[in-house]
């Protein structure tokens, strides 16, 4: 008899895209779908909550968790470390839960590599004006450092080909829908199917 196991999911954005707000959106609507909290050791930010955003963490536990090879991926992202605990995402995955990475697109082919069958998705901005608008915070920044945020978005975007899906953040609710669609269409294949629907298949097919 197979039995389930979880999906998982990649979803890599430059920063500015919207992607952790449709992410978020995404898995409200969506059962049995959740997102994996990444370790950073990054300071935190107004707002958020240690063990809900992120496993917040010192340079010094970080290298050493990365020393006893606890992370499924880890890169280091404008200056601060950041790492997926293998653990969480095996045990996740284990009892059938579907799960997201947001993660940058170094980690992304690092689970590629050790996980080849995650799906990756990569959301882009519909237009450089958009993008460069979202980067602009409160009117308050100088050109210098938009052109350096544009600059970096430049790189990350420049990765996109390598991801299995694009959706292009138009509108909110465009791109939610494109996301809820790969992730349904995703549990229509016959292997999830199978692991779903064990009993009605062998119903069907005994004698
Ligand atoms: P932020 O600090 O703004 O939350 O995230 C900065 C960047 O780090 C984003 O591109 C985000 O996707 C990426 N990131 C967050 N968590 C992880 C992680 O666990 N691994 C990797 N490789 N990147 C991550």
């Amino acid at each position: 008899m197979s039995h389930a196991t979880g999906t998982l999911y990649i979803v890599s954005a430059p920063s500015g895209a919207g992607k952790t707000s449709l992410v978020k959106a995404l898995i409200e609507l969506t059962p049995n779908l959740q997102v994996s909290v990444s370790h950073t050791t990054r300071a935190m930010r107004p707002g958020e909550v240690d063990g809900v955003n992120y496993h917040f963490t010192d340079r010094d536990s970080f290298l050493r968790q990365v020393e006893a090879g606890d992370f499924l991926e880890h890169a280091e992202v404008f200056g601060n470390l950041y790492g997926t605990s293998q653990s969480a995402v095996e045990q996740a995955l284990a009892e059938g839960r579907d799960l997201i990475l947001e993660i940058d697109w170094q980690g992304a082919q690092q689970v590629r590599r050790k996980l080849p069958q995650a799906h990756s998705i990569f959301i882009l901005p519909p237009s450089r004006e958009a993008l460069r608008q979202r980067l602009t915070q409160r009117g308050q920044d100088h050109d210098e450092v938009i052109d350096q945020r544009m600059a970096e978005a430049e790189a990350e975007m420049s990765h996109y080909v390598e991801f299995d899906s694009l959706v292009i953040n138009d509108t909110f609710e465009h791109a939610l829908e494109d996301l809820r669609a790969i992730v349904r269409s995703y549990r229509l294949q016959t292997s999830a199917q199978q692991a779903r629907h064990t009993e009605l298949l062998q119903a069907l097919l005994s004698d």
